[in-house]
């Protein structure tokens, strides 16, 4: 099994390699310069994250790599070919795409992701799960940030690749993507195994505000005294690319000192759509808050968020736990 995995791990770097020579000679290497050139990539950047090109073709990788029955079966469970049940053949998973290898911490290719050169559906393409690539363990980024930067002391999750390259770019080493999937419990204990913040910046747009919900409520159960996490709202339309862009290094980073902490989000989320001024809108914002606030570990921040809803309500701690084991004691 060891020897297996092994395999796997070499047929990939010789994948990864195979894309990165396309980038410097495929007869349609242009077109991929020129593209990563429209996106403000420098050549040394695409270097540090190995970025290379799959050039347009059926059996480009498949010829070029799966010489022999072995390598066809690793490049096959590995997810780079797809099997044609029809006709019992076999193609590449990427074409005419730029690709970007997904590297675990030890700086191993697992998979990849493909984004097309002009709007064609899909924009991007990311490998398959395999026995050595989980989608929702694996951040983007993580491998490079950590060999780019001397001490990581808090690291951005941001959407995508291009926001995570782009910021490293301008000289924020600190960035990781989730790959298509939404922050989960896994990446946020991972990264806290890291740093002891984490800032999560999405595209300023609805699904970005949601995917910040979401990572919200996946943060609650996991935060410790001595760990923190703050939310970077972007403006309408950006994401971390189109920002660092526009106000370079020193205004990005400024929006992240200043960006609110897990605590200060929770409260103005909830509070968003209630009017606070009536009874009745403490309590339905109480009873929204109550159950996350008694998801959170047994920590100093959990007393002072239930503080806050006390200050709210005008109730005491007692008062609120008994409501609350009296509700939970009524069979519904
Ligand atoms: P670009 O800047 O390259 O044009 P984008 O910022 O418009 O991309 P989004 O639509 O915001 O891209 O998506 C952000 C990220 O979500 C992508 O970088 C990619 O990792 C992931 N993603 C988007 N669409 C897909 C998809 N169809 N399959 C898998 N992952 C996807
Ligand atoms: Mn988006
Ligand atoms: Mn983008
Ligand atoms: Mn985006």
């Amino acid at each position: 099994r060891h020897s297996e995995y092994k395999a796997q791990y070499n047929i990939l770097d010789e994948t990864t390699s195979f894309y990165q020579e396309q980038l410097r000679t495929s007869s349609h290497r242009d077109q991929a310069v020129t593209y990563l050139k429209s996106r403000g990539l420098t050549g040394k950047i695409a270097q540090v994250f190995g970025i290379g090109y799959a050039p347009p073709g059926w059996d480009n990788l498949l010829k070029k790599i799966g010489t022999t029955p072995d390598n066809l079966l690793l490049l096959e469970k590995s997810g780079m070919l797809i099997r044609h049940e029809e006709r019992d053949s076999l193609y590449d998973r990427f074409r005419e795409r730029i690709i970007f290898p997904i590297r675990d911490m030890r700086g191993r290719t697992i998979a990849f992701g493909g984004r097309v050169l002009g709007d064609d559906k899909p924009k991007y393409l990311n490998s398959p799960e395999t026995d050595t690539f989980h989608k929702s363990r694996e951040l983007y980024g993580l491998y490079e940030a950590r060999k780019l930067s001397q001490k990581l002391e808090r690291i951005i999750i941001v959407e995508g690749y291009m926001d995570v390259i782009s910021l490293a770019q301008f000289g924020i080493t600190y960035a990781v993507a989730t790959l298509g999937t939404a922050t989960t419990a896994q990446h946020i204990e991972r990264l806290f195994k890291t740093v002891p913040e984490i800032i999560f910046c999405f595209d300023g747009d609805s699904a970005g505000r949601k995917a910040a919900e979401r990572a919200l409520e996946a943060t609650l159960p996991i935060i410790k005294d001595g760990f923190q996490a703050r939310f970077l709202f972007l403006p309408e339309g950006d994401d971390p690319d189109t920002l660092i862009r526009r106000e370079s290094r020193e205004g990005f980073e400024k929006r992240l000192n200043e960006a609110p902490l897990l605590s200060e989000f929770f409260f103005r989320s909830l509070e968003e759509d209630i009017d606070m001024t009536s009874m009745d809108g403490q309590a339905k914002f109480s009873n929204a808050a109550l159950p996350l606030i008694q998801q959170m570990q047994t920590s100093l921040l959990q007393q002072m968020m239930l503080d806050r809803i006390c200050k709210v309500t005008g109730l005491t701690l007692d008062q609120i736990n008994n409501t609350i084991n009296l509700t939970q004691s009524i069979p519904s």
